[in-house]
């Protein structure tokens, strides 16, 4: 059964830009889906669209059931706890420590002081950052910086995770380190992906699904196997 599900999706900027023109889209529990497409293609409004950080002009947003596109402000706010996101620059604070980091989340969700540091010290477990919870984002390479990223995002317990180019700023031997950490995050916990990606290799490397995006369209998609012939 689909956990994000995309209808009629439309995006109009208010300078007049189509970003999105009509899109299907259906993301199946416990998978890993990849858009792919270049700059400009409406990768990243399609994204922030799943979480509604961008409103879309028509159409619907469906995830885990419910219709986000309809809800109103608090409801939204409750259900966007089910919903993680990981940045391309990582967007950590940087006056926080590691811990600070991975448990910000929390807090806005009024988690107790007690809970929060047991939550944490297991978040920082699962993204092999246990020895790094004093540390501040200035002393972390981007790998590591990117784990707290993934740290954070978790840190409600979301069903989806949703990444916006997050190995576009890292080295290839690091790019493909945290690729193999939401893979691990994937089997472990179930934790269905939703990525949008300029690179074909990541989606070789991690995606169970593809969608091509071009114009703001879904041109194809499917199984991988079916659509990108491997070597
Ligand atoms: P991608 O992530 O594939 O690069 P985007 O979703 O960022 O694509 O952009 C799709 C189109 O929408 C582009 O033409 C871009 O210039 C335009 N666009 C993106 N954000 C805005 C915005 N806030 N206001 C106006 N146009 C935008
Ligand atoms: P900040 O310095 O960013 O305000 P805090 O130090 O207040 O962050 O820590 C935020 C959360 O992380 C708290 O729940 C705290 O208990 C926990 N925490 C802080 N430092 C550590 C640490 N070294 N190891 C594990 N958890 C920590």
């Amino acid at each position: 059964s689909p956990v994000i599900e995309l209808r009629q999706l439309r995006k109009v900027y208010a300078n007049g830009v189509v970003a999105l023109d009509g899109v299907d889209l259906s993301v199946r529990e416990g998978e890993i889906l990849g858009v792919l497409g270049r700059s400009g293609a409406g990768k990243s409004t399609l994204l922030r669209c799943v979480n509604l950080l961008e409103r879309p002009t028509s159409g619907t947003v469906t995830v885990d059931g419910r219709e986000l596109s309809a809800l109103g402000r608090g409801e939204l706010r409750a259900a966007r706890q089910r919903i993680g996101m990981i940045h391309q620059h990582f967007a950590l604070l940087s006056s926080r420590t590691v811990a600070g980091n991975a448990a910000f989340p929390l807090e806005i969700a009024g988690v107790p002081r007690d809970q929060r540091a047991a939550r944490v010290r297991e978040l920082l477990e699962l993204v092999g950052l246990a020895d790094k919870a004093a540390a501040v984002p200035a002393q972390l390479s981007g790998g590591q910086k990117q784990r707290v990223g993934i740290a954070r995002a978790l840190a409600a317990g979301p069903s989806v995770l949703l990444s916006d180019e997050a190995t576009s700023a890292l080295d290839p031997a690091t790019t493909q380190s945290i690729l193999a950490l939401l893979r691990r995050l994937n089997t472990e916990l179930g934790l269905t992906i939703l990525l949008i990606t300029h690179e074909m290799q990541v989606v070789k490397s991690i995606c169970d699904s593809v969608a091509i995006m071009s114009d703001g369209r879904i041109e194809e998609a499917g199984r991988i196997t079916d659509l990108i012939a491997t070597p």
